[in-house]
């Protein structure tokens, strides 16, 4: 039995914390005693330690099973440094490599070994690893193998084998996204039955949450980065296309910016990948294609320009943003024509029926996400099966919309919808509904419906937004078999009856910023005087991490930095207390940073 004192020792040792985040420990010591284990945990949590550290306690290799290159190379070279015999198998590197490491596995030399599903799952890998002792197997971006979820990934259905092919080891599936189905559809998967399940906090309480009807998205876009120059953050695009116009229109406007989509060639989306992770302020117009595998602390806001495909598809990607606990910023606008556009895509999909309700359900959660009228966090939390208080970090909670009696407007709209027949969209009913005589509207002779005029009290952004909250509602229904027309439902005419009643959130026009820009990562918890040696430590981070090749973040991080300047250790024991120095980066990495304070120090500028 493993004790508490070498759990800890290891954590100081290797990883150089103090303590364990909320969460980890339990999914540590699950592990450790042996059980298979899901740990759904929010990123930026820590759930690479959950696995790392078990691993260097058990004894034998352990095996990482990991969807993306980039993730594999980066938690290698993080491991690297911190001294951890660790090593990847993947298609990204030659031959020679590949059979390079597979021999230092071989020989016993590997603590953890990082493969592609598809590397993992020959028979030949099989074999020979069934011949040595597996301290245990992780599988993270674990949501994949669910062919349910938003990134189900084929090679990962072939890991379904793993739990017959190892008696005895432990299996260990991580991720950051997954509602009730998912979870059981991946422990079904993948896991023993009777698997420790660990969900810990969804909430990113630094992430504050906006949504708003789009009205003029360029001009919504602009408005919304223009407070955010020389931040680093993603706005979400639908189409390939649309994320190079987009790139395109912010370059005009000043803003540094690449585009990212699954259509660009590998090397292309790698240097941009890079860029974006090595570049401070630089903003990527991406499709979804962009953000897992992404390690990037300081993002500090995400954009969607277009609906996300569903609930939890949304978590996932405004997840990408804050990880370092600074403050950061999720605003999405939205309008008919998305709901009508993610309703088509997940028919066209040719998934089965069960399938695609339950898109059409995460989708629908979404919705009611958009036209909350109260605190949007408690409605995202509340998907995941948290209960939360009110954030008081969402629009809605800063400034709340008023919810007004509309019962009357509602009948208007179901009624203008029945009398065309149900073949219309929403801009030929807000016409109706004005009194607009478009050419359309006299031809189909629409201007004779007694609806026709009868809501030219409200503006066309006020009926749009009382159509999109009925259909949110569930009362209208985008009918994305035929014409994409809005119908009907039995709810929603049943509010034509006496006793039928509706009220409506009235949005805010124009969207309103939501406060002043967030204050930069740490900068109130370092003085002045602080900040010229930060600054100087910065720098040689930099320097080191190219000498190597890595990204800077992983040399250290940027509170070790602020640990440093605030701290000023002027000797190796002083510098081992620091947070984020464990053994390896002590012997490493002290000199330089020792002398680097000093030379700060010799300037004038010691308390
Ligand atoms: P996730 O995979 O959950 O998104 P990571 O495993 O990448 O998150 O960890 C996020 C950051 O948190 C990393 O920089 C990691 O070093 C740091 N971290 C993990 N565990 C701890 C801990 N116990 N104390 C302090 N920092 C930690």
């Amino acid at each position: 039995m493993i004790d508490g004192d070498a759990k800890h020792r290891v954590l100081k040792d290797v990883f150089g914390f103090a303590g364990f985040r909320a969460g980890q420990e339990e999914v540590v010591d699950a592990l450790l005693s042996g059980q298979d284990t899901l740990a759904v945990m929010p990123t930026g949590a820590g759930k690479s330690l959950c696995f790392q550290l078990p691993a260097l306690l058990r004894g034998g290799m352990a095996i990482v099973v990991s969807p993306l290159i980039a993730l594999m190379q980066d938690q290698v070279a993080a491991l690297k440094l911190a001294g951890v015999a660790a090593d990847a198998i993947h298609s990204g590197k030659d031959r020679a490599a590949n059979v390079a490491v597979w021999r230092r596995a071989a020989a016993g030399r590997l603590v953890l070994l990082y493969l592609s599903p598809e590397r993992l799952m020959t028979p030949r890998m099989l074999e020979a690893l069934t011949r040595r002792e597996i301290a245990l197997i992780a599988v993270d971006e674990a949501h994949c193998i669910s062919q349910w979820g938003p990134s189900f990934r084929p090679e990962y259905a072939a890991l379904s084998g793993l739990r017959e092919r190892f008696p005895g080891v432990p299996i260990a599936g991580v991720t950051a996204t997954a509602d009730v189905a998912t979870r059981a559809d991946i422990c079904d998967r993948l896991l023993a039955s009777g698997a420790a399940l660990f969900v810990s906090g969804f909430d990113r309480p630094n992430i504050h949450l906006a949504a708003a009807p789009k009205t003029r998205p360029t001009a919504q876009l602009l408005a919304f980065l223009e407070r955010r120059r020389g931040e680093s953050g993603i706005v979400y695009y639908l189409s390939r296309r649309g994320t190079e116009k987009v790139a395109g229109l912010l370059r005009d406007n000043g803003f540094p910016a690449v585009a990212y989509h699954a259509g660009m060639e590998a090397a292309a989306r790698a240097e941009c990948q890079d860029r974006f992770v090595t570049e401070s302020g630089l903003v990527m117009a991406a499709t979804v294609a962009f953000g897992m595998g992404i390690d990037k602390p300081d993002i500090r806001f995400v954009f969607h320009y277009d609906l996300p495909a569903g609930i939890e598809a949304y978590y996932q990607e405004i997840g990408r943003a804050g990880r370092d606990g600074a403050p950061a910023e999720a605003l999405m606008i939205y309008g008919m024509d998305d709901i009508a556009k993610r309703r088509a895509f997940i028919e066209e999909t040719g998934a089965e029926d069960a399938r695609k309700r339950r898109d059409h359900a995460r989708l629908d959660a979404l919705l009611s996400y958009c036209e909350a009228a109260s605190c949007r966090r408690r409605a995202l939390l509340a998907y995941f099966g948290e209960a939360a208080a009110d954030c008081g970090n969402c629009d809605v909670c800063r400034d709340p919309a008023p919810l007004v009696e509309a019962t009357e407007d509602a009948r208007a709209a179901i009624s203008a919808v029945l009398g065309t027949r149900q073949i219309y969209g929403s801009q030929h009913i807000v016409d109706i509904l004005r009194g607009k005589a478009t050419d359309r509207v006299a031809r189909a002779g629409h201007d004779r419906l007694p609806m026709f005029g009868a809501g030219a009290g409200l503006a066309p952004e006020e009926w749009r937004g009382i159509l999109r909250q009925l259909v949110a509602a569930g009362h209208l229904r985008i009918d994305v078999g035929g014409y994409r027309g809005l119908e009907a439902t039995a709810t929603g005419r049943a509010l034509l009856a006496p006793g039928g009643s509706f009220r409506r959130r009235v949005d805010r026009r124009p969207a309103r910023p939501a406060g002043p820009a967030p204050a930069r990562p740490g900068a109130d918890a370092r003085d002045a005087a602080d900040a010229g040696l930060f600054d100087a430590l910065k720098q040689l981070r930099l320097g080191l991490a190219r000498e190597r090749g890595v990204p800077a973040f992983l040399i250290f991080s940027d509170r070790t930095l602020e640990d440093l300047a605030r701290r000023r250790p002027t000797t190796r024991e002083d510098f081992a207390g620091v947070h984020g120095v464990g053994a390896a980066k002590l012997r490493d990495f002290a000199g330089p940073f020792l002398a680097e304070i000093t030379r700060h120090s010799g300037e004038g500028r010691r308390p």
